[in-house]
């Protein structure tokens, strides 16, 4: 086993505020990095907490009762997550997505909904406002934030096997909760409701070809995701990733599958159809088929530190420059440098390397940013 990493000099501790350039630009017009990627998706974590301890993005060991999660005073508040979010909208962000550690722990998430999904893009059009959950909520949250204004979730499914659930999220929780709370979503109009199972190999990857089974003909699009090395807390190991080409071929052998067109440029998960037209899947394999170069993605942490990729080592501090009392016109330009002067493509590096490259160095917790 990897030697693990605790991630005391983590990242809440880098606090490094962006420098404002001189030359102010205005507040709007579209972004492209160093690779031509435009900024479209923006990602915010609304808290570092979460009720599950999944071993691939928050083991326990790491994450224990010590664990000094984020007070509440250095989170961004609404307001501020509503001012930076609509300085990225004018800067052609078309779709936020609200994370964690579990957005819903977050209170009175409705509110932040409600604020962000009276944003509108340049051109007049409504958001896409989602949020990935891990649904331990959800059948009771569900018309509120349906109500607040929330488009869809997608929800973190590891298996239908209790045992299997449990080893996963190494907490006591019963699969027939996240069950109703993805069925609650559904009645009340969150969807597509799109379903998450990371697959780490030799713990749920036998649960594959029963969760393919269990949602096909279902209006749930079921996604398969390679364990990653995220962070620096969950001992990844190359061994342990179960490549998105043998999930299709478990699944395809049994219930024949196509490839289909993605409905976007940039959109993460290759799409697979089912021959017999009862629906399809999808297998984001950020491992073994790097998409960098579509990345479209920034992060911004549930403190206020804007990420350029899921495996940075470093952020920038935009939550000192609001509390600073900078201008949305200052801060627009630090954004806009930052992206410009984007050019990660970390999976890409990564698959051409080896295992050493992705534990030595200090990234970003995956529970500190979303995923
Ligand atoms: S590794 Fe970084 S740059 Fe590549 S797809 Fe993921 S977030 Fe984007």
């Amino acid at each position: 086993m990897a030697e693990r990493i605790i991630p005391l000099a983590d990242h809440r501790l880098l606090n490094t505020a962006p420098v404002v350039p001189s030359t102010l630009e205005a507040p709007n017009g579209l972004l492209s990095d160093t690779l031509a990627r435009p900024l479209q998706d923006l990602r915010i974590s609304v808290t570092d907490r979460c009720n599950f301890r999944c071993v691939y993005c928050m083991p326990k060991e790491v994450f224990d009762k010590n664990y000094a999660f984020l007070p509440h005073s250095s989170l961004l508040s609404f307001e501020e997550i509503t001012r930076i979010a609509k300085i990225f909208v004018a800067h052609g962000v078309r779709k936020i997505r609200l994370t964690g550690g579990e957005p819903l722990l977050r209170k009175n998430l409705e509110k932040l909904i409600a604020m962000l999904s009276d944003l509108k893009t340049p051109d007049g059009a409504a958001l896409d406002l989602t949020l990935t959950t891990n649904a331990s909520l959800l059948a009771r949250k569900a018309q509120a934030l349906k109500d607040a204004g929330l488009q869809r979730v997608t929800v973190s499914l590891d298996s239908l096997d209790e045992a299997t659930f449990r080893r996963m999220n190494d907490v006591d929780f019963p699969v027939a909760d996240v069950l109703r709370g993805i069925e609650e979503a559904h009645r009340v109009g969150l969807g597509p409701i799109k379903i998450n199972m990371v697959v780490k190999g030799g713990m749920n990857d036998q649960e594959i070809v029963p969760m393919a089974r269990y949602f096909k003909g279902s209006p749930f699009i079921l996604r398969f995701i390679e364990y990653m090395d995220v962070g620096a807390s969950n001992g990844w190991k190359m061994d342990e990733v179960i490549p998105s080409a043998e999930v299709v071929r478990r699944i395809g052998a049994e219930m024949p599958l196509q490839e289909i067109e993605p409905n976007y440029t940039g959109e993460t998960a290759e799409r697979w159809q089912y021959k017999d037209g009862s629906g399809e899947i999808g297998v984001i394999s950020s491992v073994t088929q790097a998409f960098c170069h579509d990345c479209t993605r920034a992060r911004l942490s549930t403190e206020g530190k804007l990420y350029t990729c899921l495996f940075a080592t470093s952020g920038h501090d935009l939550r000192a420059l609001v509390r600073a009392g900078r201008s949305d016109e200052e801060i627009s330009t630090v954004i806009a440098h930052l992206w410009r002067a984007r050019s990660d493509r970390y999976s890409e590096l990564r698959t051409a390397s080896t295992e050493g490259l992705t534990q030595a160095v200090r990234k970003v917790e995956m529970s500190y940013i979303g995923g």
